[in-house]
């Protein structure tokens, strides 16, 4: 059996629909070593994906076959078997639905903490501690085990850390000399049904925009969806915006939607209730758009527009457009 370097903190890498890693997969990575050395681990990637993760700054990369929509059990099976290989000082997976869902089952399995969703990682005497923004983004909470490895999930786009690409990575093989164990036959997939979209993943997307109850209709919130392309970027949502029927659920953003901590966080005719607060507080830079000079958005915008967002927005547009 292989020896594993010192301090080795496991990361779990997402997979995508393809076989690739991740857009978390820097993140991640970047945070482990921070806190010690990553030991990656891909269940069901393509060969390139583990080469993206060893450019991503792991210097051991475990790979074990399977599925690339593999169900969470399998996943959970080949995480139980690297992590008493490995005896890592903490496990980290994107705070993704899989990576939450393999955290979870995984925790409970191998008797560990789980501490979830944090934006940040360091290392005292004590140990590992997970740092989270709670209440909005008002208070920054840490959180350790005292007890076994924390297993923990990563807010994707939280960390800006970075590791250096790694020259001469160890690939290892699980399937060499262990398989992974097949899917317990109680659960199986009847149809995955992907949303054919260009637009990146809200989850993980370096640029967002976000439409409100500004917006007015559906048919004029497809202003939000113009400025996002022509930015390259997601589109995110009020629960205003959603509960009137301008866009689904799953673009929500705030504390009952998705978290998102974007390079860049444009929102729209959205006022800033803190319950929206709670999920786009951290994004690196928060530019907003609103005709309300007092709208709370802007106390925690970096850049503001107090304006027509009907006005303003065709702009933008037109500026990027022209670039
Ligand atoms: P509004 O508050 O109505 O604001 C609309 C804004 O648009 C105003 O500031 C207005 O000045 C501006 N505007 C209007 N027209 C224009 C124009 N032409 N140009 C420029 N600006 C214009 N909310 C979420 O977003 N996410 C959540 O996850 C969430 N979870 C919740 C959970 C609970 C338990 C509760 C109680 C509430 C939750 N909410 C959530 C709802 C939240 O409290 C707010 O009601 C909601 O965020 C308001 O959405 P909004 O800003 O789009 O609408």
């Amino acid at each position: 059996m292989m020896s594993y370097p010192e301090n080795p903190i496991l990361v779990v890498v997402d997979v995508t629909p393809s076989g690739e890693a991740a857009s978390s997969t820097a993140g991640l990575i970047g945070a482990a070593s921070t806190i010690g050395t990553p030991v990656a681990l891909i269940v069901g990637g393509t060969p390139e994906a583990a080469g993206q993760a060893a450019a991503a700054g792991a210097p051991v990369v475990i790979t074990a076959e399977g599925d690339a929509r593999s169900l969470t059990v399998p996943i959970v099976d080949a995480l139980h078997l690297v992590y008493e290989r490995v005896q890592p000082d903490a496990v980290l997976l994107s705070n993704s639905i899989a990576g939450r869902d393999v955290a979870g089952r995984f925790a409970v399995r191998a008797k560990l903490a789980l501490l979830v969703d944090a934006v940040g990682v360091s290392r005292d005497d004590e140990g590992i501690i997970a740092h989270h923004s709670v209440y909005g983004g008002a208070y920054l909470t840490d959180s350790a085990s005292t007890f076994g490895a924390p297993v923990i999930t990563v807010r994707q786009g939280a960390v800006d850390a970075r590791a250096a690409a790694v020259e001469a990575p160890v690939f290892e093989g699980l399937t060499s000399d262990i398989p992974v164990p097949t899917a317990a036959a109680t659960a199986g997939a009847i149809e995955a049904v992907e949303q054919a979209s260009s637009r990146p993943d809200l989850r993980g997307a370096t640029t967002v925009v976000s439409g409100g109850r500004g917006l007015a209709s559906k048919e004029k919130f497809v202003l939000v969806e113009e400025l996002a392309d022509a930015l390259g970027a997601a589109v995110g949502a009020s629960r205003a915006a959603v509960d009137a029927g301008y866009i689904p659920q799953s673009h929500q953003v705030g504390q009952t939607g998705v978290s998102v901590s974007p390079q860049l966080y444009v929102a729209l005719g959205i006022s800033g209730a803190i319950q929206h607060r709670a999920g786009m507080q951290t994004s690196k830079t928060i530019v907003a758009i609103n005709k309300d000079a007092d709208a709370p958005i802007f106390d925690v915008a970096d850049f503001g527009i107090v304006g027509d967002l009907f006005t303003v927005v065709p702009q933008i547009i037109a500026a990027l457009e022209a670039r």
